[in-house]
C-alpha cells in the first residue's frame, strides 16, 4: 500500500470513539495524568512502514520510540512485526488529531476475525481492561465510529491482505485466552449490534452493552451511588 494511501485511510476514520472525551475518564487513574493510550509506559503505538513514511513526511508529531533502556527497546522491537515501526508522539497535550496513527484511532479496539476468516466487527485489546475506561463502557462507542472503523479496515485488508491473516491469528489467541478463563468475547458487530461470542463454537449471543462487565477502578466506581464522584487514589493503582 503506497504511503499516500494513508491520507485516504485517515480521512475515512476521523470520528472519535464517543461524544465525550474518554481521556478525561481514564487519565485521573494514571500517574502523571496522561490518558493511558497516550503514555508509552503503557502502550507503544506502532505504524506500518508506509504509514511511518507518510507521517514522517507530513508532521513533526512523531519520532521512533526509544525505550527507557536499550534492553527494553530491543525487547519490544523483537516482538514487533518487520513491517511495523514503534513510534512515540510529542505527548497528549500536543496531539494533532489529523495525524493520529491508525493504532491511535483504533485503540482500544482491533478487527475481530472469525475462525472462518471473516472480519466480524470490533473487539478490544483485553490486556488494557484494567486501564481503559472505554472497555468498561462499550455502550458509549458511537455507531459512526464503529462504521468508520469497519470501513477503514475493509480498505486496509483489500490493500494489505496479509493483515487479515495477522488479525485472524490475534483473534484466535483471544479465543484461546477467553476459553481458558471460561469467558465470552464482547463483539461490536458490523451489523450494528453488540454480542458475546462463545470462543468455542463462535455462537453469538445478543447483549445490551450496558450489561457487560466493568474492570479495575471502573468496576469499583460503578458500585458507588454517584460513580462520577470517585476520587482516584494513586496508591491504589
Ligand atoms: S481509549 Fe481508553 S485509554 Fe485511551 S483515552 Fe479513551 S479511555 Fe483512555
Ligand atoms: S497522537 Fe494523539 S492520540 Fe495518538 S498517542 Fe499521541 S496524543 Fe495520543
Amino acid at each position: 500500500m503506497p504511503s499516500s494511501a494513508f491520507a485516504e485511510l485517515y480521512s475515512l476514520f476521523e470520528a472519535p470513539i464517543t461524544a465525550l472525551d474518554c481521556g478525561k475518564k481514564c487519565a485521573p487513574y494514571n500517574e502523571g495524568g496522561a490518558p493511558f493510550c497516550c503514555d508509552t509506559r503503557h502502550a507503544v503505538p506502532s505504524a506500518y512502514r508506509e504509514e511511518w513514511q507518510f507521517l514522517h513526511a507530513h508532521t513533526n508529531l512523531w519520532h521512533e520510540w526509544q525505550g527507557p533502556t536499550p534492553e527494553e527497546t530491543e525487547r519490544l522491537r523483537r516482538q514487533t512485526p518487520e513491517h511495523q515501526v514503534l513510534i512515540e508522539c510529542l505527548g497528549h497535550r500536543l496531539c494533532q488529531r489529523g495525524y493520529r496513527s491508525l493504532t491511535c484511532r483504533s485503540f482500544p479496539f482491533f478487527p475481530y476475525i472469525t475462525r472462518q476468516g471473516e472480519f466480524a466487527g470490533l473487539s478490544y485489546y483485553w490486556e488494557y481492561a484494567d486501564r481503559c475506561w472505554v472497555i468498561s463502557n462499550l455502550q458509549v462507542v458511537s455507531q459512526e465510529y464503529r462504521q468508520q472503523f469497519i470501513h477503514a479496515y475493509d480498505l486496509l485488508f483489500q490493500r494489505m491482505p496479509g493483515e487479515l491473516e495477522n488479525f485472524r491469528r490475534f483473534s484466535s489467541s483471544m479465543r484461546r485466552s477467553f476459553s481458558q478463563r471460561g469467558e465470552q468475547i464482547p463483539l461490536l458487530h458490523r451489523d450494528g449490534s453488540t454480542y458475546l461470542v462463545s470462543p468455542g463454537d463462535g455462537k453469538l449471543l445478543p447483549v445490551n452493552a450496558h450489561e457487560l462487565p466493568r474492570f479495575g477502578p471502573y468496576a469499583v466506581a460503578a458500585q458507588l451511588p454517584f460513580p462520577d464522584e470517585i476520587q482516584p487514589v494513586e496508591a491504589e493503582l
